[in-house]
């Protein structure tokens, strides 16, 4: 029987993995090493029972006793604490889905890569954080990783194991989030919970704002460099509002191949789930005839600074994307918290990549784990300086 685990089973991404697992049969179909979580363990120990996995783990230490009093009399081990998620990690499983969001997915991620494990990575925030680090430990190991966000699937497929040298271009679309038809004048006072709404896609919150400021966009552009080992140049965005068509890849012979689908992530955490096979999955049909047309803008970047942002940390290398990463999860939290404005972000972002570059030059790519996290912890400390001063 195959065996799995879940980082950030209780997420958005996480449920709908687990709702997968349980329409293939659950417990009888997997057998489940770990499952974790954050805050809400009452979900988790609720999962760890539904899938009668290994070990449950919570972020959070002050969760532990709950977590424990939620699974008594299962027989499953609960922990708590970001290297109990770690441990967990490198617990043996044939399929790992790390879907926690922000930095903290890099540790865990890296620890199924140690243990040559399949990783199916939707916290692209790692291979932002630490791209080379990431791709190079895989390589080492003989690991895999199969992208889970939605463009980087639709590239992978629309390669269908091709190599890249008659690849002229690939592009992936935006929905343009919330904010997408707001007159521009009107962003500066767009409030978090406008932010928080997507038009298309049902996810967590923060990656809902990061679509609004085009920051998700910004990030995945700099994990296609990443994954796919494409130039700034060679990675293109497409507003498509419909959000069924995610990726495209252009050939040199003038031919495109594009991916599309319902804008329903477990097609693409399926995909990974089952692949190189590919399994019947319950998402929407597509019914072109219905939607009559889809549409498509070029993003404008007044707009939306954050993919001009992406394109000079692919530029600038080195460790310009963990500060990039960092400074970005550092203005997310000061919108959250209203200490900033929705439009303060992205100047908030480069005035953070400006010091960074100024202090310390991003020359190295960041070879270890403690590298990538000093980086982080130098974005952070000068994000906070900057918001001082202001
Ligand atoms: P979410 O906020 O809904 O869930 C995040 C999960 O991580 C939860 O299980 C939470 O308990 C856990 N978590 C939070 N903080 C943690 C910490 N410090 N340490 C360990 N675990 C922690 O997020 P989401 O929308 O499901 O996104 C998860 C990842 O997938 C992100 O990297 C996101 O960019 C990516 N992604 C999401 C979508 C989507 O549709 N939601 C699409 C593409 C990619
Ligand atoms: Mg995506």
């Amino acid at each position: 029987m195959r065996s799995i685990s879940v980082l950030g089973a209780t997420g958005s991404i996480g449920e709908s993995a687990f709702d997968l697992l349980m329409r293939a049969g659950g417990p009888s179909a997997f057998r489940t090493v770990a499952l974790s979580g954050a805050a809400n363990v009452a979900r988790l120990a609720e999962m760890a029972r539904a899938l009668r996995a290994e070990v449950a783990v919570t972020a959070l230490p002050e969760k532990l006793d709950d977590l424990r009093a939620a699974l008594a009399g299962s027989g499953i081990e609960a922990a708590a604490g970001a290297d109990a998620i770690v441990e967990a990690a490198a617990r043996p499983a044939d399929w790992t889905l790390s879907a926690i969001i922000g930095a903290a997915g890099l540790p865990p991620g890296l620890e199924v890569l140690r243990r040559a494990g399949t990783l199916a990575l939707a916290n692209k925030e790692s291979l932002v954080a630490a791209g080379r680090l990431v791709m190079g430990l895989a390589a080492d190991k003989g690991a895999t990783i199969l992208p889970v966000d939605s463009e980087h699937s639709a590239i992978f497929q629309s390669l269908n194991g091709d190599n890249l040298d008659s690849v002229e271009y690939v592009t992936i679309t935006a929905s343009g989030g919330a904010f997408r038809d707001w007159p521009p004048e009107k962003l500066a006072s767009a409030t978090v919970a406008e932010a928080s709404c997507h038009p298309n896609w049902a996810m967590g919150q923060r990656i809902t704002i990061d679509s609004a400021s085009m920051f998700n966009k910004a990030l995945e552009v700099i994990e296609t460099h990443e994954f796919f080992g494409l130039g700034a140049d060679r990675i293109k965005v497409l507003v498509h509002p419909q959000s069924i068509i995610h990726a495209m890849v252009s050939h040199t012979d003038g031919g495109c191949i594009a991916h599309l689908g319902a804008p329903d992530m477990r097609h693409a955490i399926g995909y990974a789930l089952n692949w190189p096979a590919r399994a019947d999955l319950p998402v929407a049909r597509l019914d072109l005839a219905a939607l009559g047309s889809l549409t498509f803008t070029a993003p404008d970047e007044t707009r939306w600074p954050a993919l001009r942002l992406a394109r000079e940390v692919i530029q600038a290398g080195g460790a310009a994307g963990a500060v990039f990463n960092a400074a970005k999860e550092q203005a997310l939290d000061d919108f959250i918290a209203g200490r900033i404005g929705f439009m303060d972000m992205a100047p908030a972002v480069e005035r953070t990549l400006d010091a960074a570059a100024r202090e310390a030059g991003f020359a190295e790519s960041p070879a270890d784990l403690e590298t990538v996290l000093v980086w982080d912890a130098v974005a952070r400390r000068l994000a906070a300086c900057k918001a001082g001063a202001a």
